[in-house]
């Protein structure tokens, strides 16, 4: 699309918005618990009903969460933050207001490096990242024409992370998004959860013509909860804003939903009808002052970051630039195949095949996570020990594999129950050899003659016999030997 759009004399301006859930046992300023799948309202207390009289207690632990998020995005944590009440009416928020920070958030002026489509590192800016409640959920199936209200989710705390309007393409978007979802997940302060709703985005999206120095007029997506709908959002939105531009037509500043079933974005709400918030700062709660030794204790509890880690693997294991990433995209990985490297003889780049190979393959097919792997980092190695030391060739260990995530046992388990165990018994090879030439004098007539591509041919057949058990650089060797001869 960036391509499309740069050949159309267009640039791409995005900036995201992303919703962090924090992942707190209790509520922002509530005791309520914030356990997700609930009945509705058994996790709603008088404090996130906003029953008159009751007063929000600041939950210290999103505090932590927030100073870590800014340590990791190299940003300034406020040594003073500031609640501020957001009002507007909507029956999901029945105090009337929503407690944010507006001007004086926690976090301000971080960054992150994503890959460009260059495949250079590109720098993109994060404004702000401020700490709020979540509102509660209207409800409208199973209730006839009527609509319900859940209020467990209302005062879930959220990170609102703001980026800079840096961003130059959907793709761009995405790895953007990707990367705050690898950094909160390394953190361990949001699980990063689409589904549920723990981890959601805003895109807001504007064009200019090439060379322009101002911001086009902006449209904003909301409530994107996939990276695939991200992306295809934000591609539509682009194409409809240079359509309507070539037309001689504007873009009006307004709020829009993406729609995956028709691939559509729609208007919501435009400037006109947009709420005035009237922000000021909530009476009920003290600034929140934070000491530099807190910053730095935090600073000291902070996990290796993806970036760092990345590095470490391409220097330390000498990886493949991709595998690299991929394998650092989740701590759990990250961890299971450092586990594997560490117990096996067999080079890094062979555990990495392996991992990202077959693992990867039997976790998706059964939709587990690693931490649910039918395999351990242990047992993984030990397979890999037998390709190692020649027990198996690489294609049976496929098999061993299978038969181990179906609860066959360890390798060499299902080595020697199922005979799997590699000949390498020159004689052994040299019979079976033997037997493949005398059965075939025509191909060996043909071979002789000059016909070298059919060493393949002889090659299948023995491992045919052997049921693929004949180590095949042996086997390669004799039949050179032998039909050379
Ligand atoms: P609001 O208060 O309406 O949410 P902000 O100024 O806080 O607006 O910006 C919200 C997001 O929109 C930020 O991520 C910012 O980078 C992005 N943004 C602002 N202007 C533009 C624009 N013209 N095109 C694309 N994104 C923009
Ligand atoms: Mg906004």
């Amino acid at each position: 699309m960036s391509s499309a759009a740069a050949k159309s004399g267009w640039e791409v301006v995005i900036g995201l918005e992303v919703h962090a859930q924090l992942m707190t046992k209790s509520k922002i300023f509530s005791g309520a618990s914030t356990a997700y799948g609930a009945d509705p309202n058994t996790q709603a207390c008088l404090v996130d009903l906003g029953y008159p009289g009751v007063l929000p207690v600041l939950n210290k632990e999103v505090v932590r969460m927030a100073t870590v998020f800014g340590l990791a995005v190299n940003a300034t944590v406020a040594r003073r933050c500031v609640f501020a009440r957001k009002n507007y009416f909507y029956p999901d928020l029945p105090k009337g207001y929503q407690i944010s920070q507006f001007e004086l958030p926690i976090v301000e002026h971080g960054e992150l490096f994503i890959t460009g489509a260059d495949g250079k590192e590109k720098r993109i800016g994060i404004t702000r990242a401020h700490l709020e409640e979540d509102a509660g959920k209207s409800i409208h199936e199973g209730l006839d024409a009527n609509s319900g209200i859940d209020l467990n989710r209302a005062g879930i705390p959220l990170l609102e992370i703001v980026s800079e309007p840096d961003l130059r393409s959907a793709q761009e978007a995405v790895a953007y998004l990707r990367k705050i979802h690898t950094i909160v997940r390394y953190l361990g302060i949001c699980d990063g959860n689409m589904q549920e709703g723990s981890f959601r985005c805003d895109a807001n999206v504007s064009v200019r013509p090439l060379g322009q120095e101002e911001l086009g007029m902006r449209a904003e997506i909301k409530n994107l909860n996939s990276f695939r709908f991200i992306e295809k959002a934000i591609n539509f939105e682009v194409e409809r804003q240079i359509d309507l531009l070539e037309d001689g037509g504007t873009v009006k500043q307004e709020t829009r939903l993406y729609d995956s079933d028709k691939d559509e974005t729609r208007p919501m709400r435009s400037k006109e009808e947009a709420n005035d918030y009237r922000y000021f700062p909530d009476p009920d709660l003290l600034p929140v002052e934070i000491s530099e030794e807190y910053i730095e204790a935090a600073r000291a509890t902070l996990p290796e970051l993806p970036d760092a880690k990345r590095q470490r693997f391409l220097a330390d294991y000498e990886l493949k630039e991709s595998d690299a990433a991929i394998l650092t995209a989740s701590r759990a990985v990250a961890d299971y195949f450092e586990a594997v490297t560490a117990a096996t003889g067999t080079k890094a780049q062979v555990a990495a095949n392996w991992v990202i190979g077959e693992l990867s393959g039997a976790l998706n097919r059964d939709g587990l996570e690693i931490g649910a792997s039918k395999i351990s980092a242990a047992a993984l190695a030990g397979l890999l020990n037998r390709i190692q030391d020649d027990t198996i060739s690489g294609k049976i260990a496929k098999q061993v594999f299978e038969a181990m995530w179906d609860g066959d046992g360890s390798a060499d388990d299902v080595i020697d129950a199922k005979g799997l165990k590699q000949i390498t018994d020159t004689a052994a090879i040299e019979a079976v050899v033997d037997k493949v030439i005398a059965a075939h004098p025509d191909q060996v007539a043909e071979y002789r003659a000059g016909k070298d591509k059919l060493i393949g041919f002889f090659v299948g057949k023995v491992m045919q016999e052997t049921k693929g058990q004949a180590n095949p650089g042996q086997v390669n060797k004799i039949l050179k030997d032998k039909l050379g001869g």
